[in-house]
């Protein structure tokens, strides 16, 4: 048996006006928490479908199952409410799994006792039938359950609502709006509240069927007619997600809040596996505090090859505890282009130094550290040696060999005393077949020493000639020491030419040491 009485349309309007809404959010699915919202309209759809259930049928037993499922419906309002909030203001990292479980456990539990509430009565003390031919809800009497989920669910709601009207209030300066989020659940609240109160004169009707209808007319109107829930975190997700830099939003304990793209791609992550992340999982040694504390402006990291400066600023600067925003930008490029320029430098300096034909050190650097050994010789208590070296007519082995041997002949003398000296030791291509070594910390007896090993070395060094045949090359070697208070390094060179001289004049192939100046 069906009736249809006057108050079977208070629910059907609040469907349709609740669906009207539907349709113009439904395109809007990617908005974050449009699908929360949806998923409380399809709610309060389902809700007004079994009011009117409730309404239509006579038969007991449908009305009472229309009221447990209508109930069921009424407890995930401020559920969906909540997490439009979450989702909308972009909190859900926030939320851990374990709190969103907590959330719905005790309407899990309000749902098992409703549909078992002829066993315990704990939900509804009494759900009497009206009077025949009177109006078709139930009049109820509430058990202690259904206050203490009542409480819950108001204060999700309160919450939701506080946090939705605060993000809205910072994010556009139309008080409409934030005006329209906050009366609306008030009014379906207050709906129903009022409804299940005794000063409710027609205790069969929820009158929750026009709270919602007004609701979503204000939502509709105050907020849904000015884009403002899509533009803002539409733009703004925009704007981040376009950002070559990584963006991570943590607080101060270095849990993340929110990140974009850019950043899950530099963190080598997904949204998902960050619910409750640490930065320190992602970042080890990461120096957090004194980026934050401006003790330092920049942070260098490396992370799977690529270097990035990170910045780092509080997003309130009048609360010192307020969340920080890292921002990651990507110098590897300038990194690698400063290191080509480095290495450009220093090769260029290498040449200035080197000679090309032997890959010895050349004149002007070997002038420049007998300056400074000389330098350190007359600070500290101390010595160093010079050994000036020329081959033993060389013009006849260019004549005979020709100038490429020539070449090799010079390249191969070159390795014989880089072979004989030792590592502190500098040679030298000073000349055409003129070498030089000097000898830090070596007296006279250790250089000389040097010297005749080194004659030696020259001597049984053999550089094939075109044909294949050893070319031997001999060289004349002088010899000069420099102790504390003697002479300077250009007198010292001088001395060791005057010897190189004398061992050319006795017959080549011969070591001599100075004489003392
Ligand atoms: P001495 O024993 O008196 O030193 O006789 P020498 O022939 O070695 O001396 P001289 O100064 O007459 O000749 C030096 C020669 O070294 C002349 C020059 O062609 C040759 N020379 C200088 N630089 C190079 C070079 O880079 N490559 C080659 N192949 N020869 C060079
Ligand atoms: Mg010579
Ligand atoms: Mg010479």
């Amino acid at each position: 048996m069906i009736q249809l009485t006057l108050w079977s349309i208070s629910p059907l309007l609040a469907a349709l006006v609740v669906l009207g809404a539907y349709m113009r959010i439904s395109p809007k699915k990617r908005v974050p928490g449009m699908q929360a919202l949806l998923a409380l309209i399809v709610v309060v759809t389902f809700w007004s479908g079994c009011v009117f259930v409730q309404s239509v049928f006579v038969d007991t037993n449908i009305k009472y199952l229309a009221t447990k499922l209508s109930y069921t419906a009424m407890l995930l309002v401020p559920i969906t409410w909540f997490a439009f909030a979450i989702c909308y203001t972009r909190r859900q990292m926030h939320l851990s799994r374990l709190s969103l479980n907590i959330l719905c456990f005790l309407p899990l539990i309000s749902v098992g006792l409703a549909m078992t509430n002829e066993w315990h009565h704990l939900i509804w003390s009494r759900l009497e039938e009206t009077p025949t031919g009177g109006p078709a809800g139930l009049r109820a009497t509430y058990g202690t359950w259904y206050w203490v989920q009542l409480c819950f669910s108001s204060g999700l709601a309160v919450i939701a609502t506080t946090i939705l009207a605060y993000a809205l209030a910072r994010t556009t300066a139309r008080i409409k709006p934030v005006l329209a989020v906050v009366v609306a659940p008030v009014m379906v609240g207050g709906a129903h509240l009022f409804s299940i109160s005794p000063l409710n004169p027609l205790p069969w009707f929820d009158l929750s069927s026009l709270g919602f209808a007004a609701a979503a007319l204000m939502l509709d109107r105050g907020v849904l007619r000015y884009g403002i829930l899509e533009t803002i975190p539409v733009l703004r997700d925009r704007v981040l997600e376009k950002l070559t830099e990584g963006v991570i939003l943590i607080n101060q304990g270095g849990l993340i809040i929110d990140i974009n793209s850019a950043a899950l791609a530099i963190l080598n992550t997904n949204r998902g596996q960050l619910s409750n992340a640490q930065l320190a999982e992602y970042l080890e040694d990461f120096a957090l505090t004194e980026l934050v504390h401006h003790s330092r402006e920049t942070l260098e990291v490396t992370l799977r090859g690529r270097t990035y400066d990170v910045t780092g600023s509080i997003l309130d600067i009048t609360d010192p505890n307020s969340d920080v925003v890292l921002v990651f930008r990507d110098v590897t490029t300038r990194r690698q282009t400063e290191q080509a320029l480095r290495n450009a430098q220093l090769e260029l300096e290498r040449l200035a130094h080197t000679d090309s034909l032997t890959g010895l050190y050349n004149r002007r650097l070997f002038m420049q550290r007998l300056r400074e050994e000389a330098e350190r010789v007359n600070r500290h208590d101390g010595c160093l040696s010079i050994l000036l070296f020329d081959l033993d007519h060389f013009k006849q082995v260019n004549d005979r060999f020709g100038h490429d041997t020539g070449d090799r002949v010079l390249q191969s003398v070159a390795k014989a005393a880089n072979d004989v000296k030792r590592v502190s030791d500098i040679t030298a291509r000073i000349g055409g077949e003129e070498f030089a070594l000097l000898l830090p910390e070596t007296d006279r007896e250790g250089a000389m020493r040097l010297a005749h090993r080194l004659r030696a070395a020259i001597e049984s060094a053999k550089t094939p000639d075109p044909g294949g045949d050893p070319v031997s090359i001999t060289a004349s070697i002088g010899v000069a020491t420099v102790s504390t208070g003697s002479e300077d390094p250009a007198s010292a060179l001088k001395l060791a030419d005057a010897a190189l001289y004398r061992a050319k004049n006795a017959g080549r192939n011969q070591v001599r040491r100075a004489k003392p100046a």
